[in-house]
């Protein structure tokens, strides 16, 4: 097996060697001041990250899944109204959460492919009168179907409605990648992992509250105590934590956050951006198509491709890997079959990305799909070759 390929899977990403050696740490004492070097800086970068100056940021030793559980087990009670649209995998593993937690959810089907409808949530809301509904979920990129929604447009459906429910985003696979404004889109709780943008190890769940949010956990019953977030702030004050930290990932995060904002955000933003066009430009010279219904929906981190009716997407997915070594994601869900999934998103740049849209293609004509070998790869030479790159993209 070989370790020298790139992934293009949409999380766990490339890790940059820097973070590699940045997670590579002998044993600290977690109760002492030297862990307070590191939790501090860490949690300050995810915070300039989230583009907020007022989140509460807090780390534990787990995975998104665990930032939902995190969310929802702090600010609410048994029994509680949350409105969420379903619209892929991910938004289903929520809303399956909030059922399990005793929480009565209001689901808005939505066809994957498509972005949140904020439209549909204005008037939810507005027809709660009585404010049963205590929380809204919104995932802001659906890494099952390759679509980002507008966090911003649901901000505004909750303040045209003069709603106060409390306003739950799930950034795994956006947050340090795509554009996220915790402060500006007034977001209650903002959830990623470490895996994704901030380009480490699987392992650390990441979330941001609110002042509103925190006001919230005062009063919330449901049952917590791992990811009880009143435990861990008092362990912060003290440099410590309420159990053992992971503290080699911890170093990691505080590592990837100085390398991103060394970049700049927006550099990191436009380089992704530029990376997707140029994926995009290949599945258009494939002749193939995206989950994602329209342009204004296309994620700048994955990209879901349709494959021909009858064609199973999950082989180019298990070619891909037996015979060249190479990682793309398979469909999941209402689209497993349907599609396969290149993830661009984290440590990668122009060539890299080359080097997996010439694996797919590869892959495709392999397995006897009409496609022109080559043609992918000229389409996205020729938009990366035109397109200015923002950042120098040597290796950091
Ligand atoms: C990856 C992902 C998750 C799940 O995160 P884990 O770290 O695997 O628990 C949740 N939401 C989205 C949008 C994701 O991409």
């Amino acid at each position: 097996m070989s370790f020298q390929n790139p992934v293009f899977i949409p999380g766990p990403t490339n890790i940059p060697e820097g973070l590699r050696k940045a997670c590579d740490m002998p044993t600290i004492d977690h109760r002492s001041p030297l862990f307070g070097q590191i939790l501090h800086p860490a949690r300050a970068g995810v915070k300039k990250v989230l583009k907020s100056t007022e989140a509460e940021v807090f780390i534990f030793p787990s995975t998104g899944t665990g930032g939902w559980e995190t969310a929802l087990s702090n600010c609410l009670n048994a029994g509680d109204k949350i409105l969420a649209a379903r619209n892929g995998m991910f938004s289903h593993r929520w809303i399956d959460m909030c059922q399990r937690h005793a929480l009565d959810v209001q689901i808005v089907e939505t066809p994957w492919g498509h972005g949140l409808p904020a439209d549909r949530y204005e008037e939810i809301l507005t027809a709660d009168t009585g404010h049963e509904i205590k929380a809204v979920l919104a995932t802001h990129n659906e890494t099952a179907t390759g679509v980002k929604s507008d966090i911003a447009a649901v901000r505004a459906a909750l303040d045209a409605a003069g709603h106060p429910a409390l306003l739950f985003v799930d950034g795994v696979s956006s947050i340090g990648s795509m554009d996220f404004r915790f402060d500006e889109w007034g977001v209650d709780v903002a959830v990623t992992g470490s895996q994704k943008g901030f380009m480490l190890p699987a392992g650390l769940a990441i979330v941001g509250f609110s002042p509103r949010a925190m006001e919230a956990t005062k009063s919330a019953t449901l049952p917590r105590t791992f990811f009880d977030v009143h435990d861990m702030a008092k362990g912060y004050d003290a440099n410590a934590y309420p159990y053992t930290p992971a503290v080699g990932l911890m170093n990691g995060l505080n590592e990837a956050c100085t390398m991103l904002l060394a970049e700049g955000l927006d550099s990191v933003f436009a380089r992704h951006s530029r990376i997707a066009s140029g994926v995009r430009a290949a599945v258009d010279a494939w002749g193939l198509e995206l989950c994602a219904a329209s342009p204004d929906v296309y994620s700048d981190t994955v990209s879901a491709i349709r494959t021909p009716y009858g064609f199973n997407g999950t082989d180019i997915v298990t070619h891909a890997a037996q015979a060249y070594g190479v990682a793309f994601g398979v469909g999941l869900g209402e689209v497993a079959g349907k599609v396969f999934r290149i993830g661009h998103l984290g440590s990668l740049t122009d060539v890299m990305m080359l080097s997996g849209i010439a694996t797919a293609e590869m892959c495709m004509v392999d397995l006897g799909l009409d496609i022109k070998l080559g043609s992918g790869v000229a389409a996205a030479q020729d938009y990366y070759r035109a397109a200015p790159a923002l950042t120098s993209q040597h290796a950091a």
